[in-house]
C-alpha cells in the first residue's frame, strides 16, 4: 500500500466539513487504495463539536484512515500536509461592512499561509472554500513565502458543476456527454458561466440553445443557485460544496479526461487579460498532480465583457485587502 496522505481540513465541525469528512475518508477523493491522515482544524469554540465527527469517524472503522486529529492551532493542525482544504472563514456578520469581513478573514488566512509556509509537505495542494475563497487563496499565498504561489486554487467547481447540470437539464443530455464548460473569474454573483466552446454529445452548445436564454436565464440561474439553496433548501449548500471540493482535489490528483477539462481558481500567469497573480478561474486542464491553464481559446465580445467585470470585481478585492495590509 502507498504511504498515507495527509489532509488537513478547516472549518471541521461545520456544515461542509460534516459532508466533506466522511467521503474523503471512504477514499471518494484520492481512490481505494490510498490511506490517509485526517487533521482537523477548527477555533477553539467549535473544537468540541469537531471531536464529535472525529468520534463518529472512529465509528465508521474506515479501513483507510490511518490518523484523525482535532487541532486549535494551525501550525500543528498543517504540519506534514499534503493537502490543505480551508473551508472555516468568517461569515458575514449583521452590520458587518465588505471591509470588517475581508479583515476578519484576511486575520485567519494570513496566518494559515504562515503556518503552511512552516510545515507543510513538498508537494502541498490548497483548495479555499471559505468566501470571499479567491481572495482568501491570494492571502494565503501571500505569507506563504517558500511556497510556490501555484498550489493555492479556490473552489470554483460547485458553480461549473451547476452549469453542467442546468446545460444537461436544457438539452435533455446526460452530464458526461458535455464537455469544455468554463467557470471565469469570481466565485461570486459576477462568475461567468461560459458555453462558447462547450459541445453536448459531440455538437457545439451553442447551436442547441438560444442566446436569450443564455443572457437572461442560464447564466443569472448558475451564478445566482446558491441563493435559490438557501431559499428552498433553508440552508446554504453544504453536501454539493463538499462534493464540488471533492472533485477539484480529486481532478488535480488524478487528472483531467482527454478532451475534456475543468474549472478552477487559480494565480494568473496573465493569460486572457486577466493581471497576473489574481486568483481568477479558468478553463484547466490536469496532469501528473500539475494543472494547467487552457490555452489559446477564442474569447468573443460576449465573453470578454463577462470576463472583464468579475476580475474587475476581484481587482477591487485585491485592492482592498491590500489596503489593509493583508498582502
Ligand atoms: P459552511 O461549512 O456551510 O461553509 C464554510 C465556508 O464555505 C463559508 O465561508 C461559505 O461561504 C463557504 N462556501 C463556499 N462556497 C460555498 C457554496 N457554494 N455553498 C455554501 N458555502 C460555500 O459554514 P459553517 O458556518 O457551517 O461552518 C464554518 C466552520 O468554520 C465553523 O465550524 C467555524 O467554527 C469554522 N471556522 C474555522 C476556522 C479555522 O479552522 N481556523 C476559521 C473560521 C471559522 P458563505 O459564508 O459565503 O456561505
Amino acid at each position: 500500500a502507498s504511504a498515507p496522505v495527509t489532509i488537513t481540513v478547516t472549518g471541521a465541525a461545520g456544515q461542509i466539513g460534516y459532508a466533506l469528512l466522511f467521503r474523503i475518508a471512504s477514499g471518494a477523493m484520492l481512490g481505494p487504495d490510498v490511506p490517509v491522515k485526517l487533521n482537523l482544524l477548527e477555533i477553539p469554540q467549535a473544537a468540541q463539536a469537531a471531536e464529535g465527527t472525529v468520534l463518529e469517524l472512529m465509528d465508521c472503522a474506515f479501513p483507510l484512515v490511518t490518523g484523525l486529529e482535532v487541532f486549535d492551532d494551525p501550525f500543528k493542525a498543517f504540519d506534514g500536509a499534503n493537502i490543505a482544504m480551508l473551508v472555516g472563514s468568517r461569515p458575514r456578520g449583521p452590520g458587518m461592512e465588505r471591509a470588517d469581513l475581508l479583515s476578519a478573514n484576511g486575520g485567519i488566512f494570513s496566518v494559515q499561509g504562515k503556518a503552511l509556509n512552516a510545515g507543510a509537505a513538498d508537494d502541498l495542494k490548497v483548495v479555499v472554500v471559505g468566501n470571499p475563497a479567491n481572495t482568501n487563496a491570494l492571502i494565503a499565498a501571500s505569507h506563504a513565502k517558500d511556497i510556490p504561489a501555484s498550489r493555492f486554487t479556490a473552489l470554483t467547481r460547485l458553480d461549473h458543476d451547476r452549469a453542467l447540470a442546468q446545460l444537461s437539464a436544457k438539452t435533455g443530455t446526460p452530464v458526461s456527454e458535455i464537455k469544455r464548460l468554463t467557470i471565469w473569474g469570481n466565485h461570486s454573483a459576477t462568475q461567468y458561466p461560459d458555453i462558447s466552446h462547450a459541445t453536448v454529445a459531440g455538437r457545439p452548445a451553442i447551436e442547441l440553445v438560444d442566446q436569450q436564454w443564455l443572457a437572461d436565464e442560464y447564466i443569472p440561474r448558475v451564478a445566482k443557485r446558491g441563493a435559490e439553496i438557501i431559499s428552498v433548501r433553508g440552508g446554504s449548500s453544504a453536501a454539493s460544496a463538499a462534493n464540488a471540493a471533492l472533485e477539484h482535489m480529486r481532478s488535480w490528483v488524478q487528472g483531467t479526461s482527454d478532451g475534456d477539462w475543468t474549472s478552477m481558481a487559480v494565480p494568473s500567469d496573465g493569460s486572457y487579460g486577466v493581471p497576473e497573480g489574481l486568483v481568477s478561474s479558468f478553463p484547466v486542464t490536469t496532469a501528473n498532480g500539475d494543472y494547467s491553464i487552457v490555452p489559446n481559446l477564442e474569447i468573443s465580445e460576449f465573453s470578454r465583457a463577462r470576463i472583464d467585470a468579475s476580475v474587475a470585481e476581484l481587482e477591487s478585492e485585491r485592492s482592498a485587502v491590500a489596503e489593509l495590509g493583508l498582502l
